[in-house]
């Protein structure tokens, strides 16, 4: 039997599926009496009511944006706007196919070519791909476009930069590409030790990996010193912006002299980051590594967009097809719906809600560096340990509280840290009501320790034994009773 593709579209529209011509056997028929089985499957029967409350109780226990502050520092999880998710479910974005004809699909391929522009514009770079399926794929993509150049020029360089305060994708980035790993320490001021870089830069040495305001949320000030260090070593500049919040609209990695960028759309521009599922970790450079990039690119021949599909010096194919082209829709929505004016807002809020609330935690809390912050900031519960409760312990009382904690004991470089990021899109009464949370834990934790110890109190499960969760995982249904 044929379908048309034509036809099952205009069934779909008329709300009218037409009927198959298939005759009416009976299954068993078709089915060789030795592979059928002698009794029915113990199926469990359930009344549907049942399965709704069972499902409709269990997201209610889940915890999301849409449910409550969710401070979790480096990692963005910043409002979704739902107007994205509307537009995103068009028909002539969810029903296009990957091997669609390209004159077929020219509204898609403009969107993405746009978004593309708007990154390169933001970010100060000549070109950017959208391949990349995640922020660590879209780091994997910029240190193999790195090692390509170097490749290119002759060199083998075998070395690779990275801060001690870094995210932990960038060193298994740059290992999966098969560099060696060398750590750079940092300042006392939370910056990069430019002492310790001028020791470990040399001529073999392909990229300094770095975060600009880094893990910290503090700005790297001698960021122009840090580029001609590398720089004049042939080396390379990578800007891990998975996360643009404090300098969207303000300041461009380009002018900063980095080489390559690459992007998180679900940390800056919005997009749900979906437990693990599809992401987009758009790789942008500058212009002397265009030709790098990876495969398909999207080429514009005056009104026309078409799918580029090889080029000599490309690092090539990095996923079967185009991208994840839902989230980057969304992203498109987030970047048009704001325009030049609102987006340079965002990081103006994202950088005043962190300092505001930085400034009513700084008395209960210790802060590791004197100085303002971008979008994020690092607390201390270095003296709460010394009382009798850890850093975890704060983050599971804060569940009490209706709050999902923010990023723990990371960056490394602070002990007992707990880094906060309270993203532009909430408000001043969501950002006293968690100050007060985590005063009046810091209280608890001085008269009595041991209560805070024992949270969540609230929470439908206790302290989850997570490293055994991890590592054993149980994902077994089980029917009740069985
Ligand atoms: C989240 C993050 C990454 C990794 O992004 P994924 O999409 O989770 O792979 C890399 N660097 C920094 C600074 C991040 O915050």
């Amino acid at each position: 039997m044929k379908l048309s593709f034509e036809k099952s579209v205009a069934g779909r529209r008329g709300n009218f599926v037409p009927p198959l011509a298939v005759p009416a056997v009976p299954l068993d028929e078709l089915l060789p009496a030795a592979l059928q089985r002698a009794t029915p499957a113990a199926l469990p029967e359930l009344a549907e009511p049942e399965v709704v409350r069972h499902f409709v109780a269990l997201s209610r226990r889940n915890f999301g944006v849409d449910v409550g502050f969710y401070p979790l520092g480096s990692c963005t999880m910043k409002f979704n706007p739902k107007i994205n998710e509307r537009v995103a479910a068009l028909p002539g974005f969810l029903d296009v196919h990957p091997l669609a004809p390209a004159e077929t699909v020219q509204g898609v391929l403009q969107l993405l070519h746009e978004t593309e522009r708007l990154l390169s514009t933001i970010c100060g770079m000549a070109a950017f791909s959208l391949v990349p399926a995640a922020g660590a794929h879209g780091e994997l993509a910029g240190m193999m476009v790195i090692q390509a150049h170097h490749r290119a020029q002759g060199a083998g360089r075998r070395k690779v930069l990275v801060p001690d305060g870094a995210h932990g994708t960038n060193p298994a980035s740059a290992a999966l590409c098969g560099f060696e790993v060398v750590e750079v320490a940092s300042n006392p001021a939370g910056g990069v030790d430019l002492d310790d870089l001028r020791r470990k830069v040399d001529t073999a040495t392909a990229a300094l990996m770095l975060t600009n305001p880094n893990t910290l949320g503090l700005f790297e000030d001698r960021i122009l010193e840090v580029a001609s260090i590398v720089h004049e070593a042939g080396a390379l500049l990578y800007y891990d912006g998975a996360n643009l919040n404090g300098i969207l609209g303000r300041a461009r990695p380009g002018d900063m002299g980095f080489d390559v960028v690459h992007v998180n759309v679900h940390k800056t521009f919005s997009t749900p980051h979906g437990g693990g599922g599809p992401g987009a970790g758009p790789v942008g450079v500058a212009a002397h590594l265009v030709d790098h990039l990876p495969l398909p690119r999207i080429v514009r021949d005056g009104d026309v967009f078409r799918l580029e599909g090889t080029a000599p010096r490309s690092i090539g194919k990095l996923l079967a097809f185009h991208g994840n082209i839902g989230v980057l829709v969304r992203a498109w929505c987030y970047l048009r719906a704001h325009g030049p004016e609102q987006l340079r807002a965002i990081s103006g809020d994202a950088v005043l809600n962190a300092n505001y609330l930085r400034e009513l935690l700084r008395g209960a809390f210790e802060v590791p560096y004197e100085r303002r912050v971008m979008h994020e900031f690092a607390l201390s519960g270095r003296r709460q340990k010394a009382a009798g409760s850890s850093t975890l312990d704060i983050a599971k009382r804060l569940i009490d509280f209706g709050f999902h904690p923010p990023t723990i004991y990371w960056p490394l470089v602070v002990e007992e840290c707990m880094l906060i990021e309270p993203v532009e899109t909430e408000t001043k009464e969501t950002l006293d009501a968690f100050a007060a949370a985590m005063l009046q834990i810091a209280e608890e934790i001085r008269v009595n320790p041991e209560f805070v110890h024992a949270a969540p109190h609230t929470a439908p499960v206790k302290r989850l034994d997570e490293v055994r969760a991890a590592r054993q995982l149980d994902l077994r249904w089980r029917a009740t009773g069985g």
